[in-house]
C-alpha cells in the first residue's frame, strides 16, 4: 500500500480506519512499456490512489497462492502493453492481495481504458490447494479473482491528479483518476457478470453529492467521477458474489476462470 495515496484519500473515507485487514492491490509494471515509468514515474501516484480507494473499502480476507510441490497456478491474462494473451506459470499471489497488470497501448478512437479480472488454469495434487483456486478461501458463493490487467490508451490526453481530493480545472483532458477507478471495477467484478455496465447515464451519488455512476460506459472529457454509492453496492451484489466453479475432487484439475476486458469511452 503507498502510505502518501492512503492518506491523500483518508479524507474521503473516512470510516477506512476501522478495518485492518483490509485488501491490498499490488500494481505490477512488467508489462508497461513506459506508460509509468521514466518520467511518467509520477504517474503511478494517481493509481495507487485508485487502489487505495477499494483498499480501504474492502475487507474481504483473501488466502494466498503458492504453487508449490505438485501445486501449480497458471495465470492468464492480456498484457497491457500490446493485448497479447499472457501465461505466467507458477504464479503467486500473496494473503489478502490482489495483482493486477497495468501498462498501456494504443487503442484509437475514444477507448479510454480497458480492463478484467484474470483466467487460469491449474493442477494440483493439494485439496486445500485446489479449494482455494476460485474463492481464495471465501464461501463458495464467493468471488475471489487473483487479480487482472488493466490498460489505458496511451494516446488519449490525460490529467493526472496529484491530489484526487480535490478537483481543478483540466478542460480537455481525460481524467486518469476517474477510469483508473472504472477499470479497477472490472478487475474486482464487473465485467464477469451479465452486466458489465450501469446503463449509460446512471445515476448515484458520492458523499450524498449526485453524480453519474462510475461504472457506466462513459466519461465526460473534463470531468472527475468518483466511485459511487451505487457502484460500490453493485461490487457487493455481482463482483463479490459470483458463484464459483465447482471444484472436482480429482487429483488434476484444469480450470479457467473467466477471462473480461471491457472498454471505457470518452464521451466529448
Ligand atoms: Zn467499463
Amino acid at each position: 500500500m503507498n502510505k502518501l495515496s492512503t492518506c491523500l484519500i483518508s479524507g474521503l473515507m473516512a470510516l477506512s480506519s476501522q478495518y485492518a485487514n483490509a485488501i491490498t492491490i499490488n500494481f505490477d509494471y512488467t508489462f508497461d512499456s513506459g506508460f509509468f515509468s521514466g518520467a511518467n514515474l509520477s504517474r503511478r501516484t494517481v493509481l495507487n490512489a485508485a487502489g487505495a480507494l477499494f483498499e480501504n473499502r474492502l475487507t474481504d480476507q483473501l488466502t494466498a497462492i503458492s504453487s508449490t510441490g505438485g501445486n501449480h497456478f497458471n495465470a492468464n491474462f492480456n498484457s497491457p502493453s500490446d493485448g497479447v494473451f499472457q501465461t505466467i506459470n507458477d504464479f503467486n499471489v500473496a494473503a489478502d492481495s490482489l495483482v493486477v497488470f497495468v501498462g498501456a497501448r494504443n487503442f484509437g478512437g475514444n477507448i479510454l481504458g480497458q480492463g478484467g479480472n484474470g483466467g487460469f488454469t491449474a493442477s494440483g495434487t493439494s485439496q486445500a490447494f485446489r479449494d482455494n483456486l476460485n474463492t481464495r478461501g471465501q464461501a463458495a458463493s464467493d468471488f475471489g479473482p487473483w487479480g487482472g490487467a488493466m490498460a489505458f490508451n496511451s494516446t488519449s490526453s490525460w490529467y493526472f491528479d496529484s491530489d484526487v481530493n480535490t478537483v481543478e480545472s483540466f478542460n480537455g483532458q481525460n481524467d486518469f483518476y476517474s477510469v483508473a477507478i472504472h477499470e479497477l471495477g472490472h478487475v474486482l467484478g464487473y465485467g464477469s457478470a451479465h452486466a458489465s455496465h450501469w446503463a449509460e447515464g446512471t445515476m448515484s451519488s458520492f458523499n450524498g453529492v449526485p453524480q453519474e455512476a462510475a461504472m457506466d460506459p462513459t466519461l465526460t472529457i473534463g470531468s472527475r467521477k468518483y466511485f459511487t454509492d451505487l457502484d460500490f453496492q453493485g461490487l457487493r451484489d455481482i463482483g463479490w458474489q459470483v458463484s464459483a466453479v465447482p471444484v472436482p475432487a480429482a487429483v488434476y484439475l484444469l480450470a479457467s476462470a473467466m477471462l473480461s476486458l471491457i472498454g471505457f469511452r470518452r464521451k466529448d
